[in-house]
């Protein structure tokens, strides 16, 4: 992140052992070196630190693709050093990325005639595809606005508290209010009775989510189609929804086609989608959709007159590498509809194999669907003596990367561990996890507790003075200061961040 801090314990060179036997010298951590190395030891250099990252393929917390094709990865090499604002020198790249408009659209069911094309934008992930959306909303209705005379000034946004953060930016950044539906034990996600209660004659949209970040989840778009419809009726509005498919986008139209939840519903005008979760690309790239022309607002597109060519985009930056949505054209037409339905139920069913692992523990409630991303959230029944993010750190012994967090307003008493069913994540590493879970938990039962030692020793002054630690605490408050003690370490750790 650009605003990254100089930290000021941290060693002011970097070292390398190999790279010694190019350069004899440490290299400035913070600044740029005065004179250049061989490129063998720049590459020995970072090969080495890099060491100390994650492991990409168990990083369970991430929907994020990490597994592509060496063939795509070919392609990918070879075009990265192609801008793809270059529209005019690259025009079979722009061709590409419209071609996979059209079939994405096609797939959400855009009412398109035969030689209509799509209307929608490449972008660098969904948060940038939401951005843009977002635009278009906030500018229609104060465009609606103006023309009625009324104020224009207070829009505001609804959806469930559990929106992903993207969404918060977009309230931030775009000055709208995001009306948050809150959550409840149990309902992990926007109730659409309660959404359109919230909304109003400033709602630009209510964005509803298929597939919670926190549960994988479905909201019911559908309900919430019909519920709006009957409000806008009554009320004489015209209050749109937008889709937010970033993970259910690539999920639902193969695994469950029947789910109405796209163009299919009069309401939804814009559908975001990643390319980089279940679109199966590396992680650059998502699409916005449009279901028709007049849902764009005209005056947001950009034409430029680029070497003699009239170039229309809606992005919010310029250039960006072209891999990804070569990358992207690549999985559409490799896999095809059977392709992508193939590796969706081996999401599925690998999702199942863990779900039914963890539940034979006998240890966990599971917090996500059957019907939803595959994923699997999962709490502890009992978190008297142990909690979720003991549990999460635990399992970096092993390898595994299973972030945990606590649910937004008003389920934040609730915590949840979450892993991720990508295409890479076998049955044998579902298994396997089951297996390290147990493991886990047995060694947390059986392993004096250190972070319960060291509350009852520092909470009893006289204890300390006989070198013996009892517990004077109900179990109750030593659990809730455990987990504030975890929660502290985690927040500083930035584990949270790692729920993406
Ligand atoms: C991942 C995600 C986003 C953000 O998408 P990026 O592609 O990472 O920018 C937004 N909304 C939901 C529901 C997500 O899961």
């Amino acid at each position: 992140m650009a605003l990254s801090k100089t930290a000021l314990d941290t060693d002011v060179s970097v070292h390398s052992t190999f790279a010694s036997r190019y350069v004899r010298a440490s290299l400035p951590r913070f600044r740029i070196p005065e004179s250049s190395i061989p490129k063998e030891a720049a590459y020995q250099i970072i090969n080495d630190e890099l060491m100390l990252d994650g492991n990409p393929r168990l990083n369970l917390a991430s929907f994020v693709t990490t597994w592509m094709e060496p063939e795509c990865d070919k392609l990918i090499m070879a075009s990265v050093n192609k801008n793809y604002v270059d529209m005019d020198e690259y025009p079979v790249t722009t061709e590409l990325q419209n071609r996979c408009v059209n079939m994405i659209a096609h797939l959400f069911n855009a009412p398109l005639g035969e030689s209509e094309t799509a209307v929608g934008v490449g972008t660098v992930g969904s948060s940038e595809a939401i951005m843009l959306a977002g635009l278009a909303f906030k500018r229609k209705w104060q465009n609606k606005r103006k023309a009625e005379g009324k104020p224009c000034d207070q829009p505001n946004i609804v959806t469930g508290a559990n929106v992903q953060v993207c969404w918060e930016k977009f309230a931030r950044y775009f000055e709208v209010e995001l009306k948050e539906v809150k959550l409840r034990e149990g309902y992990y996600v926007m109730d659409p009775e309660k959404a359109v209660e919230m909304v109003d004659e400033n709602t630009i949209c209510v964005a509803a989510i298929l597939g919670s970040t926190l549960n994988g989840e479905f909201e019911d778009v559908k309900l919430l189609n019909d519920l709006l419809t009957k409000k806008n009726k009554e009320t004489g509005w015209d209050t749109p929804i937008h889709v937010d498919a970033a993970s259910g986008g690539f999920i639902a139209p193969f695994l469950y086609p029947d789910l109405e939840w796209d163009f299919r519903l009069p309401l939804v005008k814009s559908i975001n989608v990643s390319g980089h979760k279940y679109g199966l690309v590396y992680a650059g790239i998502g699409w916005v959709i449009w279901r028709s022309k007049e849902d764009l607002p005209e005056e947001l597109i950009f034409h430029i007159n680029y070497l003699g060519a009239d170039q229309p985009t809606f992005t919010l930056n310029f250039s960006k590498g072209s891999s990804q949505v070569i990358a992207q054209y690549y999985e559409l037409i490799r896999l095809g509809y059977e392709g992508y339905k193939n590796v969706m139920e081996n999401c599925r069913d690998n999702m199942l194999v863990l779900k039914e692992g963890l539940e034979l523990t006998g240890r966990f409630d599971i917090i996500s669907k059957d019907i939803g991303v595959p994923l699997v959230a999962f709490s502890l029944k009992d978190s008297s003596t142990h909690n979720e993010f003991e549990v999460s750190d635990m399992l970096r012994r092993f390898g595994w990367i299973v972030p945990a967090y606590t649910m937004p307003p008003d389920a934040q008493h609730i915590t949840v561990l979450r892993v991720v069913i990508r295409e890479d994540f076998s049955r044998t590493l579902a298994e396997r996890l089951v297996k390290d879970i147990q493991k886990v938990i047995h060694e947390l039962e059986t392993v004096p507790c250190k972070v319960c030692a060291r509350i009852s020793i520092s909470g009893d002054g006289d204890n300390e003075q006989h070198g013996a630690v009892v517990v004077k605490k109900t179990a109750l408050e030593t659990q809730r200061e455990i987990t504030t003690i975890w929660r502290k370490f985690v927040m500083e750790k930035k584990k949270m961040n790692g729920v993406c």
